[in-house]
């Protein structure tokens, strides 16, 4: 049975499962126009996700061939993934933020052992130590390409520009930049009334920016200029997010239509919870820095979902990267500095 919900106004979600993964599905908006559907978002590329996408489309009343168009919200694989085969099949065009495209296509040109690379030498400045590189180097030398994130994904032929309405036939959706999560993540908002009435401005398409249950992750991002993906230490993802979380808190839609978990409705609150929740762990992560500590060693004594023993391999390098983020928005505060030498120490000043 497709996972369906009409959300009104000629919008659908269509749940599309990630295939061992906790977070279950990526919900894939279904947005009616003048010239046919155009999804946002497309899942997983795995066959099991391409059949609840197509199932859902039929009960939807739709198919994958009548598609006008595909809008990404950012270049992760549960959001990207199936774009290839539904251009394929539909000749649909897709739009993604000129910042994410760099990066897919970054990945698409480069061989599957630079991401090893890339990872290892970021692992390596973080502080990570021998037993935590010791299974990438494995999988890069056996030539593993499995669950990469973005390999063989489709390059969009369109650009979403900040600020602007996307030209679709009879609807008013603007796409809002909101750096963070990705440095090209776009919410997508429709300026049109509620279709049930709910007070606010319009639905919003938040993609991973904004959950109602979830943290989203912000790590350093991958810089696609750079000959290792290394960022040069001028970015401030964590700074970007909050910047982020400003501005639709400042849109006050009525409903805000997620890509993970549910639709709900009280943004401007959500926003609220998220922005204290980082502050949290700012001043934790400040007190912390009394020693010099590599972003490892700040990972480990982070307070987690669960113990640092506890955590397993992949989760680790996610977690360390977010104390990266964290880190680094002490830096440009002005709260922290960076020591020199490798690994990559902080201190508080
Ligand atoms: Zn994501
Ligand atoms: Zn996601």
């Amino acid at each position: 049975m497709p996972q369906v919900i009409d959300h009104g106004g000629g919008v659908w979600s269509v749940q599309v499962p990630i295939p061992d993964n906790p977070l279950g599905h990526t919900l894939v908006h279904v947005l009616d126009t003048g010239r046919g559907p155009v999804l946002i978002d497309t899942g997983w590329d795995d066959p099991a996700s391409w059949e609840a996408l197509t199932d859902g489309l039929a009960a939807v009343g739709t198919t994958v061939r009548e598609l006008h168009g595909v809008v990404i919200t950012h270049h992760h694989p549960d959001h990207h993934g199936l774009s290839g085969r539904v251009r394929e099949e539909s000749g649909a065009r897709l739009a993604m933020h000129p910042a994410d495209t760099a990066i897919v296509r970054r990945t698409r040109g480069s061989h599957p052992s630079l991401w090893f690379d890339y990872l290892a030498d970021k692992l390596v400045r973080a502080g990570a130590p021998d037993a935590h590189l010791a299974p990438l180097q494995a999988a890069r030398a056996a030539g593993r390409t499995g669950g990469l994130p973005g390999l063989g994904a489709a390059l969009p032929d369109r650009e979403i520009v900040p600020g602007e309405l996307l030209p679709l036939a009879g609807r008013k959706l603007r796409a809002i930049w909101t750096p963070g999560h990705t440095p090209g993540h776009v919410c997508l908002h429709l300026e049109e009334a509620h279709p049930a009435g709910l007070p606010g401005a319009g639905r919003l398409f938040s993609g991973d920016h904004l959950l109602p249950g979830i943290s989203p992750h912000i790590g350093l991002y991958e810089d696609p200029d750079s000959a290792t993906g290394a960022d040069d230490g001028d970015t401030d993802p964590l700074g970007d997010y909050t910047a982020s979380l400003e501005r639709i808190a400042r849109l006050a839609p009525a409903e805000v239509l997620p890509a993970h978990q549910h639709a709900f409705s009280g943004a401007g609150a959500r926003v609220r919870e998220l922005l204290a929740h980082h502050e949290d762990r700012l001043r934790g992560l400040l007190a912390l820095l009394s020693v010099p500590l590599t972003p490892w060693q700040a990972a480990e004594r982070m307070a987690w979902n669960r113990p640092w023993s506890a955590i397993p391999h992949a989760s680790r390098t996610i977690a360390v990267s977010e104390a990266e983020a964290h880190l680094r928005r002490l830096v440009k505060l002005g709260r922290a500095e960076v020591l020199p030498g490798t690994p990559t120490r902080y201190a508080a000043v």
